[in-house]
């Protein structure tokens, strides 16, 4: 069948009458729907899922609507003397423009927090300071700088909220535990603390940082990159930019998600 846009199939199915033939005859018949789905031909009052005939046409053509709900509709010629059958002869679709889904796979939290190798994303990073506890340390800020991302990106008071919420929850419980199965040590142990003391205690910190900044156009990157190499422990100046940079990478990825996914602010 062939598929035409809506008006293509507006100016095709000119002409003809609001349906006022005895559809009943056909009750059964099996058709191909614009949709992409066989449907099986259900006259109203023939339950379940009726088929709306939305206009008959010369000939013994019919329009129908897409039973499922779809925004599809078919333009069918009735065929046999005895036995009827429909032939599918065009059909449109109408895309809807659903917005999409906004979650912590949508937004890629799952990869900027906990599908990578820390040690390996951090190698070339910190070079011989890497440590279990800054590695852990450095989950915790990824998982931050995510949430925070979306809260600076976002147009969509109620998106970044969720993701703030969807960031803390898939970090717990799906997080911690693939980082403990790729690392072979576990972020609560190595640091002491059980997941949601220590993103309220980190999290608190970086926060400070950036609701105290005077210049809200600027991202205060280096004051944020500061209280991470404070608490890292680590004081190079290499290390330092280096950190910096990555920061700045998560951060892109974070905005160029924020518009695919539609809540970019403007
Ligand atoms: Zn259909």
């Amino acid at each position: 069948m062939e598929i035409v846009t809506p008006d293509e199939f507006a100016r095709r199915t000119l002409g003809g009458r609001p349906n006022r033939l005895d559809v009943t005859i056909y009750d059964g018949c099996e058709y191909q729907c614009a949709c992409g789905e066989v449907h099986v031909f259900r006259p109203s009052g023939f339950e379940p899922s009726e088929t709306q005939v939305l206009r008959e046409l010369p000939w013994m053509r019919l329009v129908l609507a897409c039973p499922l709900g779809e925004d599809a509709a078919t333009c069918v010629k009735i065929r046999g003397w005895f036995k009827y059958r429909f032939q599918s002869l065009f059909g449109t679709t109408v895309e809807t423009d659903k917005p999409p889904e906004i979650n912590a796979t949508t937004a890629k939290i799952d990869e900027q927090v906990y599908l990578m190798n820390y040690r390996d994303h951090y190698a070339d990073i910190l070079a011989d300071q890497i440590t279990p506890s800054r590695l852990a340390e450095l989950f915790l800020f990824r998982a931050w700088t995510a949430q925070f991302g979306y809260r600076i990106f976002s147009s969509d008071a109620e998106a970044s909220e969720k993701l703030i919420g969807e960031t803390v929850n898939a970090s717990k419980y799906l997080g911690l535990g693939m980082f403990q199965q790729v690392h072979g040590f576990a972020v609560e142990i190595e640091l002491e603390s059980d997941f949601i003391s220590l993103i309220e205690e980190r999290w608190r910190d970086y926060d400070v940082v950036v609701s105290t900044m005077p210049n809200a156009d600027r991202l205060p990157t280096m004051e944020i990159i500061t209280v991470l190499t404070n608490r890292l422990d680590v004081a190079e100046p290499e290390v330092t930019c280096r950190l910096s940079m990555d920061f700045l990478v998560q951060m892109d990825l974070i905005k160029r998600t924020a518009m695919e996914i539609g809540i970019l602010r403007k």
